[in-house]
């Protein structure tokens, strides 16, 4: 890990051999509560860093800066916000490798996605420093309504909102902080950043990436400790201007509950169903569910959660799924097993007690139910009822149920019946059927023969219900963290034109 950090020039001035600081108004900082936070290894438990567990009052610190440091950011043209991103994009590239590594150590990420998840950040800054450039206002007459003229004109451009939080989920800790800051900063706000205590590590270097990519001291910020400790304080206080969340829904819930009427962008749990017809292409469906439920461990918002097969195909394909969740590699992140460790024994335990409970009342286990450590081993339950957890709960681990369903009709209703409304699936060849059940289902984005899942990140991502408040996707984000400023133009008579026409 040492080896690793050390390919990151400047890396030191964040840390004391594995002890991280805190980055605020432009300085690394050791906490003045003297106490620190583990993060562990889930694989092994070994400590992989410890990071500063920050007090309220640093907290109000922090934010008073970014509050002070909102004019100088936003005077800066918006070609030299995107000069900024651009550069850390470039750092991001540069220092992939050790990055991906440091994330892969502290959240037990394959190593290769690891990786990748900070190359798609660095595309994602590149992708908001261009969406943010083609920006524009708007200029409207007055004369929809009846009485007003075109000497009323309207003329609306975008300002930044303030203050942003963003406070990011475990399991993606660099791209879906990365996902609030670019589109923050390139509207003009300043950033305060709270990450994941299980994941603080890699998020900390957005410090240093944004420092060396010439963000000016105070504007963009990163505080560590845990959100039972700090958030609520975080998020009450009246300085912040908005909260960009992504994590758990009971802890968006709270968190809309206490923050007042500051605006909300919400990502949150998913409970996704893929909808099987019977003439679906058995292959690509049985590749999608497979890669769509294990990729890193299930531990994904978007993982296909449930599978509703039609009777027409639920054998075939129960069987072919089956035959390739067998083949899944299970081991150590670092040699990119598919099925690594989850977040946490507790996490474990919440896996193991829904698979208890669906084979108590009568599942039937197809492979897995197996646990050394933190790794839960693939496991696939058929013959899941709706009276059994697993048809309504977010695992956020490897176990895969399948509910066999009479009809369209009856799958359309067990899709919606879920408190959540992230994402849906319809695997068919049939592209009219598809469509006409994909305005049936309360979600918010559809996939028609493809896994659940987030992106290209140009593209809009939502959820309906308990899965999120808001739009996201580069163009949205920078919508929803500024808004419109309008003046409206009263043009006299004085200088009017004599037209000739009648
Ligand atoms: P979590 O337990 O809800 O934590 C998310 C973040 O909230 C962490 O940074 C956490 O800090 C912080 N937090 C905890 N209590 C807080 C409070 N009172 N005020 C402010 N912040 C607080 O979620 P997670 O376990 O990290 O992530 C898994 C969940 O995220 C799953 O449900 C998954 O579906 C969801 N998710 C959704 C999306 C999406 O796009 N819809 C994407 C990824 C993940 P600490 O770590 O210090 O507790």
């Amino acid at each position: 890990m040492i080896e690793e950090l050390e390919k990151i020039p400047n890396s030191l001035v964040m840390r004391d051999g594995l002890e991280f600081k805190y980055f605020g108004s432009g300085t690394w900082k050791k906490s003045s509560s003297g106490k620190t936070l583990s993060v562990k290894n889930p694989y092994n438990g070994e400590i992989v860093g410890t990071v500063q567990a920050c007090s309220t009052e640093e907290a109000n610190q922090v934010i008073l800066t970014a509050n002070d440091s909102v004019e100088c950011w936003n005077e800066k043209t918006q070609r030299e916000r995107a000069d900024v991103l651009m550069k850390a994009a470039k750092l991001m590239r540069d220092w992939a490798n050790p990055l991906g590594y440091i994330m892969m150590k502290e959240i037990g990420k394959p190593l290769k996605s690891a990786i990748s998840e900070i190359l798609r950040t660095a595309e994602f800054f590149e992708a908001t420093a261009e969406a943010g450039l083609q920006q524009e206002g708007e200029a409207i007459y007055g004369d929809t309504f009846k009485g007003f003229s075109r000497d009323k004109m309207s003329i609306t451009y975008r300002v930044p909102l303030g203050v942003i939080l963003c406070i990011g989920p475990f399991n993606y800790p660099f791209n879906l902080t990365g996902s609030k800051i670019a589109p923050a900063l390139m509207a003009g706000n300043t950033v305060v950043v709270k990450p994941p205590s299980q994941g603080a590590i890699s998020p900390l270097f957005f410090g240093l990436i944004l420092e060396k990519a010439g963000v000016p001291p105070g504007v963009f910020n990163i505080i560590t400790g845990k959100g039972s400790e700090i958030g609520d304080y975080l998020v009450q206080h009246p300085l912040i201007n908005m909260i960009s969340f992504t994590g758990s829904s009971e802890t968006g819930k709270h968190l809309a509950s206490v923050a007042g009427m500051k605006p909300l962008l919400l990502e949150l749990g998913g409970k996704d169903a893929a909808i099987v017809l019977n003439d679906a292409d058995l292959e690509l469906t049985t590749k999608a569910i497979v890669s769509g439920a294990f990729s890193y461990s299930g531990q994904r918002c978007t993982a296909v959660k449930r599978v509703l097969p039609m009777p027409g195909i639920a054998d075939d394909l129960i069987k072919l799924v089956k035959e390739k969740t067998l083949n899944l590699s299970i081991g150590n992140p670092e040699e990119n097993a598919t099925i690594g460790p989850l977040i946490s024994s507790i996490q474990c335990d919440f896996v193991q007690g829904l698979i208890d409970d669906a084979l108590e009342k009568g599942a039937t286990l197809l492979c897995g139910n197996k646990r050394e450590g933190n790794i839960m081993w693939p496991t696939l339950l058929d013959n899941v009822t709706t009276e059994m957890r697993i048809a309504w709960e977010e695992p956020f681990g490897p176990v895969l149920p399948f509910i066999r369903t009479k009809n369209i009709q009856e799958a359309i209703e067990i899709s919606n019946k879920s408190e959540y409304g992230l994402q849906g699936m319809i695997f068919t060849e049939n592209i009219d059927l598809a469509f006409h059940i994909a305005q049936e289902l309360e979600v918010g984005i559809v996939q028609i023969n493809g896994r659940s899942e987030r992106g290209p990140d140009h593209f809009p991502f939502l959820g309906t219900k308990s899965s999120g408040l808001g739009t996201q996707g580069i163009k949205y984000s920078i919508e929803a963290m500024s808004r419109p400023k309008g003046m409206v133009l009263n043009l006299s008579d004085k200088g009017k034109l004599i037209k000739l026409c009648k």
